[in-house]
């Protein structure tokens, strides 16, 4: 199906299935045979109003016609909406517009320490969690927990002591003089899609406003809806200094936003930058997802379609033995038993159904924000299926 030849031009990153994909639309996409695949995985939770969803297109095109890049040293207006609108409706004070996630949390990381020069005796330290996941820039994954990230590109960039998540008095151990902030996802996505608990997340941050660290939210999956509310900081009451978006604000294309409160709004001329920060075309897709997410009913359609979900996944999940459902809005790990995630993922694409596994004992779930019962039903059956036919194969083994 792929040009094989093509293909080993590509750098070898990734192993990829064969399947070239050609068009989308909604849950659907389809390959270049013309095969239809329902998408549950949704480029890992990035296109949230599903594949080329009218209010984007237009969007996109619109801009495209009128003006494309005028250049980070000037403004343009949907980078100036675009920052109004989301400082008003998370209640930040400034933001600034990136293209990626680990670009969002670098930005974060760089806020942290000028923040404590000014305000803290040159503090630079940041506390992170094990099996934490912030994206793959050099400092990103230093950040990152992620054990596959130990051994790989050293020496890392100094300065990140981590800790076990959802482990309050680990974390008030590991903060001292020298810390400037507390780095954290609300759901730890690439770990298995893990939740903080409530007690937790409150506990920090109330250990942040005691000890006067930052508390920085790295809301890159779970922000823009993910979870059912706006910032899924909002489900568990607590306010960051600092909140990273990126994967569903932009809809499928490159956006990450950098949000910051109160004194952390520190950048000065000169200390933060990129080529393509804030350009016009990427904050009007972010600004055509940002304004259909906050249309009325949208956030509690997300939710309905949420329990929705979740009942059949833990239908399917109990009918083939396997565990309780993680995560929360359209944002849902379903942890396996006895099963390798892999060879779900592998019979679930045979069976027309994109889904991923952040980790080898767990599939993870985060379809399109409009995603319809219908979509649903279809999914289930679907990967009923998978479960049955990857079991037959192992026990054929
Ligand atoms: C995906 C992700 C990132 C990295 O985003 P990129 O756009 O891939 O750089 C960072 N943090 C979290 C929590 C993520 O899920």
């Amino acid at each position: 199906m792929r040009d094989p030849l093509a293909a080993l031009r590509l750098m070898r990153t990734v192993e990829r299935p064969e399947q070239v994909f050609v068009r989308g639309q909604g849950s659907w996409l389809w390959d270049a045979d013309g095969r239809a695949y329902l998408d549950f995985s949704q480029g890992w939770a990035v296109n949230s109003l599903g594949h080329s969803p009218n209010v984007l297109v237009e969007a996109l095109k619109r801009q495209a016609d009128a003006l494309i890049n005028p250049g980070p040293s000037f403004y343009n207006r949907g980078m100036l909406k675009l920052a109004s609108r989301l400082c008003q409706v998370t209640g930040s004070d400034q933001v600034y517009f990136l293209n990626s996630g680990a670009e969002a949390n670098e930005g974060a990381i760089k806020l942290a320490r000028k923040w404590g020069r000014l305000h803290r005796d040159g503090a630079f330290r940041i506390v992170t969690a094990t099996h934490s996941f912030h994206g793959r820039t050099l400092a990103a994954m230093s950040a990152s927990g992620k054990p596959d990230f130990e051994e790989l590109f050293e020496p890392k960039v100094p300065g990140f002591a981590k800790v076990p998540y959802n482990d309050l008095e680990a974390l008030e151990a590991a903060v001292d003089e020298q810390t400037v902030a507390v780095m954290l996802e609300p759901v730890q996505g690439e770990a298995g899609v893990i939740p903080a608990t409530l007690d937790y997340l409150q506990g920090v941050e109330r250990l942040c406003r005691s000890r006067g660290i930052l508390l920085i939210l790295d809301e890159v999956q779970t922000g823009v809806g993910r979870c059912g509310a706006l910032l899924a900081e909002e489900l568990y009451g607590v306010r960051a200094d600092i909140i990273t978006l990126g994967k569903g604000l932009g809809g499928g294309v490159p956006l990450a936003a950098l949000l910051a409160r109160g004194n952390a709004c520190c950048f000065e001329p000169g200390e933060q930058g990129g080529t393509y920060h804030g350009n016009a075309l990427m904050t009007a897709a972010g600004l055509a997802v940002l304004n259909t997410v906050l249309e009325p009913g949208f956030l509690e359609s997300v939710r309905e379609a949420s329990n929705y979900m979740r009942d059949g996944l833990a239908r399917v999940s109990r009918r083939h033995g396997h565990g309780p459902l993680r995560g929360h809005g359209l944002l849902v790990g379903l942890p396996l038993i006895g099963q390798e995630a892999s060879q779900v993922v592998a019979a679930a694409l045979n069976e027309g159904l994109l889904i991923n596994a952040p980790q080898s004992t767990c599939l993870r779930f985060s379809p399109a924000l409009t995603v319809s019962h219908s979509n649903i039903d279809e999914m289930l059956k679907r990967l009923n299926r998978a479960f049955t036919l990857s079991k037959n194969k192992v026990a054929e083994v």
